[in-house]
């Protein structure tokens, strides 16, 4: 086989002939490409090509795998731990010309798109339906980025992450065959899960070119509530007694009083600057004052200081986009400096103790840092303000942010609870999954004999 920069020249010329002017190889296109949000070290793709089509997809996976070059799928480009960076050249696939929404079957509950589609997009076309797509990573992700990462946000405790809202995928696999896993019953029991095997793959296995997703009634009424604590052990005992109660809340986030400090600031808001939990409730409108009330009474019971809740729909989006601004709230503490950001998950029991633990070790570090989860899932995520010119800063960062993870495994957490592992976490693949990371290894040989899957992440751990 020619060396890797010949081979994907001739892939780059092969292409040119098949997709014409949606295969580009001018430099800022090539840069745009060449990171995502993180702080690793970007790396360009040779080319980058736009498909429509899942032909096109196919084309350009059996070119490559003709000449062995490598392949990255790529969405919105949001993920957050080195995902897209092409570390070994070759051709980046975007999605984002695989756009179209194929079909909304209400009486069914699903939709039916391609991976470039938004979460935004979908939801404004369903507006009429009266049914929406509930997963919300806060940044407009594409589906097919999503399902890639199994990414959730706020509304997974309610709706679920990206594992449960995904029935049925069509993808392209590394050697250019299209293949139909799952289908539009809600269950089945036939052969391998290989829908949840592409779920969560991070483009390693092969490029996911339509998506067959849940959707759920937009509920009849929605209220939230917001109240703060005197302590964050405090906090975060009401959410595990409101989860263990049974109480089936919508959204409840958590943000200590440095990030509410910052969004105070920021989104121009006057709550009291301690650790406060943010409720959202959905269903009928007497069922939403049934579960405010009984929040109320079990978030008092941990001192819960000032509940209010509201029904007006003004309020309740001021609240949720001071929330999604969170990062940008963040970044505005220090301006000039970047977020190096954590991401883990623990059982709901051992949330308390991992946040007191997090936040201790920012207080002991001479980092500035917040913290906010999704804690209805035992979910939370660090950000610490980071000098971009000062190396110490990052290390430091680095090191907090891996005892972040080492403490959540030695409790029977995750690395990751839903931002992934891409670059950043592919070093604790091992320590989280033991021997099952050569099952993996195996799935990835099988698969993607040539490595040229997204190479350098997930399948190429160590
Ligand atoms: C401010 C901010 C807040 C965020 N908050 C959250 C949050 O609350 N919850 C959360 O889950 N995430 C969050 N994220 C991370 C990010 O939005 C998610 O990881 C998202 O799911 C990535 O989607 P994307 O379209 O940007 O994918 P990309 O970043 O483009 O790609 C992600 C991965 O999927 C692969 N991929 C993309 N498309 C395909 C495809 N069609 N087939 C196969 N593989 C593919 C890529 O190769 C890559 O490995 C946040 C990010 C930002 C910037």
């Amino acid at each position: 086989m020619d060396d890797l920069v010949t081979a994907a020249t001739r892939v780059v010329a092969e292409l040119k002939a098949v997709l014409g002017d949606r295969l580009i190889t001018s430099a800022a296109v090539r840069e745009h490409h060449s990171h995502d949000t993180s702080r690793l070290r970007p790396h360009l793709p040779d080319a980058v090509a736009f498909p429509r089509t899942e032909e096109d997809v196919q084309a350009i996976v059996a070119a490559c795998a003709a000449h062995g070059v490598p392949v990255v799928p790529f969405g919105a480009g949001s993920s957050m731990e080195g995902h897209t960076i092409p570390v070994r050249g070759g051709i980046t696939l975007d999605t984002r010309e695989m756009n179209r929404i194929l079909e909304i079957r209400p009486e069914d509950l699903l939709a039916v798109v391609q991976p470039g589609v938004t979460r935004k997009q979908l939801n404004v076309e369903l507006r009429e339906t009266g049914l929406m797509f509930s997963v919300d990573p806060g940044a407009d992700a594409s589906i097919g980025g999503m399902a890639s990462t199994r990414g959730s946000g706020t509304t997974a405790v309610r709706y679920g992450t990206m594992r449960e809202n995904v029935l049925a995928l069509r993808v392209v696999t590394p050697d250019g065959t299209a293949i139909q896993t799952g289908s539009r019953a809600r269950k089945s029991s036939t052969g391998y899960d290989l829908t949840h095997l592409f779920v969560g793959a991070e483009g390693t296995l092969g490029v996911i070119t339509e998506l067959t997703v849940r959707l759920h009634p937009i509920p009849e009424a929605v209220s939230s509530a917001i109240c703060s604590f005197p302590t964050v052990a405090n906090a975060v005992e009401a959410v595990i007694e409101a989860v263990q109660y049974g109480i089936p809340v919508a959204r409840v986030e958590f943000m200590d009083e440095v990030a509410i400090a910052a969004t105070n600031s920021y989104s121009r808001l006057d709550l009291p600057v301690a650790p406060t939990l943010f409720f959202e409730f959905h269903g009928t409108q007497a069922w939403v004052e049934e579960q405010a009330r009984l929040v109320e009474e079990i978030t008092l019971g941990h001192d819960a200081i000032g509940f209010r809740w509201t029904a007006d729909a003004d309020q309740r989006t001021k609240l949720w986009q001071a929330r999604h601004d969170m990062f940008w709230a963040t970044k505005a503490i220090i301006p000039g400096y970047d977020l190096y950001t954590g991401d883990i998950c623990v059982p709901i029991s051992r949330l308390a103790d991992s946040i007191v633990a997090a936040r201790a070790d920012i207080d002991a570090s001479s980092l500035k840092g917040q913290i906010i989860g999704h804690v209805g899932d035992g979910n939370f995520h660090t950000a610490y303000l980071i000098d971009p010119d000062n190396p110490a800063h990052l290390q430091e960062a680095e090191e907090m942010a891996d005892r972040l993870v080492e403490r959540a495994l030695a409790v029977g957490g995750t690395a990751s609870g839903e931002h992934g592992i891409g670059m950043a976490k592919l070093k604790f693949m091992r320590k989280e999954h033991g021997k099952a990371v050569d099952v993996m290894k195996k799935i990835k040989a099988a698969l993607d004999p040539l490595g040229i899957m997204n190479p350098g992440k997930m399948g190429d751990e160590g």
